[in-house]
């Protein structure tokens, strides 16, 4: 399969293939934190990273959100459908962590419900600042009617993830999301979701099974991601 990379980011890379309407999607070990400021390689992260988040397309898929997903080709890569991405991340959030604790003094660990959604500028440059909906149909980043598509499908999968990780002895504490527009101009879910992009904490001990061990040198960081792998296989 000819591929030409068209695009690196900080964990993946992004292949042109044969077929027009699909691209190929490589995870890399490489990890990044701190917009850039701490770097490392977490040995294995790349082919777990696949593996998590093809299991969590096929979940989704299977309950009705449309994905950018098609198939996982190898250890490190999965077949996508071709989207321009919508540069806005989507974080929701369960349970007060992170920067909501950091900028917005919450407790951390105190329930969250209804859930949170907010936006954030995809933009490395600018540091991803938070943004509000005005400012997305200002700066013409999405439209009203893909925003409330975006809000919908992100409680849905909130929903569905959460059920899912509980049962799995797994608290989701926060994620975040990418959508993009496939070639016929819908929004669906692209990106990847994998420990990288969510806090997961052991239901049983709090114990954090995510990017926050490599965030906080915690340690133990690709032993977290493994188990991860394993509860959700
Ligand atoms: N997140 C992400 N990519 C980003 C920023 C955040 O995947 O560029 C995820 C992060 O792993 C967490 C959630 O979004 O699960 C909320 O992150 P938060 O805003 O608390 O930021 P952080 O604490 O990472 O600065």
């Amino acid at each position: 399969m000819p591929k030409n990379l068209i695009y690196e980011g900080k964990a993946k890379r992004l292949y042109t293939t044969d077929n027009t309407e699909e691209f190929l999607q490589e995870f890399k070990d490489d990890a990044t934190a701190f917009n850039g400021l701490k770097k490392d390689k977490i040995p294995h992260k790349g082919e777990l990273n696949n593996q998590i988040s093809s299991i969590i397309f096929e979940h989704l898929s299977k309950e009705g959100i449309p994905t950018h997903f098609i198939r996982r080709v190898s250890g490190t890569e999965m077949l996508v459908k071709k989207v321009s991405i919508i540069k806005a991340e989507v974080v929701c959030r369960n349970v007060a962590a992170g920067s909501l604790v950091k900028k917005l003094g919450f407790t951390e660990g105190i329930e969250l419900d209804p859930p949170i959604v907010e936006f954030y500028l995809k933009s490395d440059e600018l540091g991803d600042p938070l943004f509000t909906d005005d400012h997305i149909l200002a700066l013409g980043i999405a439209m009203r009617e893909e925003l409330d598509i975006i809000r919908d499908f992100t409680f849905r999968i909130n929903d569905i993830l959460k059920k899912f990780f509980l049962s799995r002895g797994i608290r989701l504490v926060d994620f975040k999301l990418e959508f993009g527009r496939d070639m016929n101009g819908k929004v669906i879910l692209a990106d990847e979701i994998s420990p990288d992009t969510c806090r997961l904490w052991d239901l049983a001990t709090g114990k954090k099974l995510d990017k926050d061990r490599f965030r906080f040198d915690l340690g133990d960081v690709e032993a977290a991601y493994k188990e991860i792998m394993e509860r959700v296989s």
